[in-house]
């Protein structure tokens, strides 16, 4: 199953709280920061550890250590209400930015912006709020593994089956980690019941 939905009850309650139309921008940017570090802490559980001895006051204890580089790339630009989370919790990160759009036409990506850092041998956790077709997802995930990332994962906010399916066919390897399952997409690729546009509703930049 490429997605695990956390089902923790602040992830929902959060998640409720963005869903609400009656939340406004300020607010959502708080609760969209609070729930990705909720989810942050599930997809990051079964990253590699290494040993690393340190000297306590009193005596030496073993520890551990994250021995490999840990790279966030945000999906501009609703993915960057995502970002201060894993800042936030993992300070060493690099960050990169992929910037797709949707032909609303075709609902089909097109890539506009792409700056990443060294990605080789690193961990890799795309952002993107919204899985809905999964065009902009399975898009990145290969910018991204053309350059040889050791591992690979994403976190979303909700995802639709029909992102779920995309994902899992062009990139079974890549574990998505959201707060919902939700039912489907509507005729303009919007997810249903959704939170409606994640970057419209983060920055106040309603039509
Ligand atoms: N992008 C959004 O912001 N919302 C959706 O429902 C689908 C894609």
């Amino acid at each position: 199953m490429p997605l695990t939905v956390v089902d923790h009850p602040l992830a929902q309650t959060l998640l409720t709280r963005l869903r609400d139309q009656s939340t406004p921008p300020s607010v959502f940017r708080t609760l969209t920061k609070r729930l990705t570090a909720v989810l942050m802490l599930e997809a990051t559980e079964d990253l590699p550890t290494a040993a690393h001895r340190v000297q306590t006051p009193l005596e030496p204890a073993e520890g551990r250590v994250l021995p490999v580089g840990l790279v966030a790339i945000p999906i501009l630009r609703a993915g960057l209400g995502m970002l201060e989370a894993v800042t936030d919790l993992f300070p060493a990160v690099s960050v990169g930015y992929i910037g797709l759009e949707r032909d609303e036409d075709t609902l089909q990506p097109s890539e506009y912006y792409e700056k990443l850092p060294p990605v080789a041998g690193t961990e890799v956790i795309l952002l993107d709020p919204m899985l809905a077709t999964g065009g902009s997802a399975v898009r990145a995930c290969q910018s991204i593994k053309a350059k040889g990332p050791a591992g690979l994962r994403m976190v979303c906010i909700v995802a639709a089956p029909e992102g779920v399916k995309a994902m899992d066919e062009a990139h079974p390897d890549v574990q998505v980690y959201g707060a919902a399952l939700d039912r489907q997409l509507n005729d303009r690729g919007y997810i249903l019941p959704g939170i409606g546009d994640f970057g419209d509703r983060l920055y106040g930049t309603f039509p």
